[in-house]
């Protein structure tokens, strides 16, 4: 069952001489239970593609779908997004009044669950990320790694459907760069959509399928089953 779809979606910046096409029509749609990865030089729409897939960002023209919704038309799109999307950032925007474990438990919070239970849930995403034991810490008590994977945390928790992680692995080293992706495809298997970001082949490698992005247009698709991978860099 398709769960994202982008319909010859363009988003362009600016106008006239100074116009960024960050998209050009790009087609592309991701199935439940599917881990997808997204490749391609600094600049070629990367994180367009996701920010327009998780309803942060509107295209300038196309349609974007997640499930039987139009982003276009839907009536709560904040509250969408929370059910369903779970997004892990670039840059943490982790709130830094907030221990990690409040961080996690907060969008299920605003989505009306019990503090008891979504302190229990935001523990459980914690523990499967290994970083229980700093439940009660403030970012800035974090090193960068343990920060990311507390985002990380806070964009599974509550069973998403939709999960865009956009270099998730760039703080870390390379065991807990696997960890993550070890739980991105545990969570594709559950019958999640994985949209990945990464400019590594290795984790990639993870991937049912991999798009190359090249200035701002799908240059290549790979099944990875089977297939030797490239890296467009
Ligand atoms: P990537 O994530 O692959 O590095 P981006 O999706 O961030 O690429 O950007 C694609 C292109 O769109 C780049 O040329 C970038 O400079 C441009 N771009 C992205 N966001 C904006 C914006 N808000 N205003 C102007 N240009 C932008
Ligand atoms: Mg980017």
């Amino acid at each position: 069952m398709t769960h994202v779809r982008l319909s010859d979606v363009t988003r362009t910046h600016g106008e006239g001489a100074a116009t960024v096409h960050a998209l050009q029509h790009v087609t592309l749609e991701a199935g439940t239970g599917e881990l997808l990865a997204v490749m391609g030089p600094s600049g070629s729409g990367k994180s367009t593609l996701l920010n327009l897939a998780g309803g942060l960002d509107r295209p300038t023209s196309g349609t974007v779908h997640i499930g039987e919704h139009d982003l276009a038309t839907v009536r709560d799109l904040a509250a969408l997004r929370r059910r369903t999307v779970g997004y892990v950032f670039q840059d943490l925007n982790l709130i830094p009044s907030l221990t990690a474990a409040e961080n996690v438990m907060l969008p299920r919070e605003l989505d009306g669950a019990r503090p008891r239970r979504a302190r229990q849930e935001a523990m459980t995403a914690l523990a499967d990320i290994g970083v229980d034991h700093l439940a009660d810490r403030f970012p800035d008590e974090l090193s960068g790694g343990q920060r990311q994977r507390v985002a990380i945390a806070r964009a599974l928790i509550g069973e998403r459907r939709l999960l865009l992680a956009d270099e998730p692995t760039g703080a870390l080293d390379t065991g807990a760069g696997d960890d993550i992706l070890r739980i991105l495809r545990e969570r594709a298997d559950a019958g999640a959509t994985v949209l990945l970001v990464t400019h590594e082949p290795r984790y990639a490698a993870w991937a049912d399928r991999v798009v190359f992005l090249r200035d701002g247009r799908i240059a290549d698709t790979t099944d990875t089953t089977g297939t030797p991978l490239t890296s467009t860099r």
